[in-house]
């Protein structure tokens, strides 16, 4: 099967010869900047912490089920972030490739709305739903540095998915969720269905064996 890379737009060079697709660019990194900042004096403002209160310099967690996870750079739940950024660059994608929506656009979309969820999902509304109905029982909400991680995984998977076009990106979002199922019981589709309309036995099953006796 061919693959198709996510559609651009060319951009028309003007007499002066600078180059409207550049300036583009410059525009939406400075504004992508300002709406990570704004993030972080958000989480602030929310009282997140900006490391892990540990204090190590680890910047990779692999184990979920410690107080470490989302408090450092990066940890398993950083692929899901990842995922967001796949879907964002086709999504976006297509809707840009019918309305003329310029790429950096769309990634300044993709990283304010990621920005956006990650406030949120620090708000004391979602942390508590988050303790009650997902496997995340101890989940006290993210460190700002976390957050900052998981909006650069969903740049990251942004640039990917445009790289390598529809199908490739469909293969690797499947592989991400698969390899997420088998070695930490949780993953995107999990987490959004458990987050929406939270089903026992799923959350028996991702929380088997690390619950204290009844
Ligand atoms: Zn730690």
């Amino acid at each position: 099967m061919t693959t198709q890379p996510l559609p651009d737009h060319p951009s028309v060079t003007p007499p002066d010869g600078s180059r409207p697709q550049d300036r583009r660019w410059n525009s939406a990194l400075i504004a992508s900047a300002c709406v990570l900042a704004v993030m972080v004096v958000a989480m602030y403002l929310e009282s997140r912490i900006w490391w892990c209160k540990c204090g190590e310099a680890t910047i990779w967690i692999s184990d979920v089920w410690t107080s470490h996870c989302s408090q450092h750079l990066l940890d398993p739940y950083s692929f899901s972030h990842f995922s967001h950024g796949l879907i964002f660059a086709g999504l976006f994608g297509f809707i840009g490739a019918r309305r003329r929506w310029p790429v950096p656009w769309q990634l300044f979309t993709s990283i304010t709305t990621a920005a956006a969820w990650e406030v949120a999902e620090n708000s004391p509304f979602v942390i508590n739903r988050y303790r009650t109905v997902t496997m995340s029982l101890d989940y006290l909400g993210d460190s700002i540095i976390n957050a900052v991680g998981d909006v650069l995984c969903c740049i990251l998977g942004f640039f990917v998915a445009r790289k390598l076009g529809t199908w490739k990106t469909i293969a690797l979002f499947a592989i991400i969720e698969i390899v997420m199922l088998v070695t930490m019981k949780d993953n995107l589709t999990l987490n959004v269905i458990m987050l929406i309309s939270p089903i026992q036995a799923i959350k028996n099953w991702q929380t088997a064996g690390h619950l204290p006796p009844a």
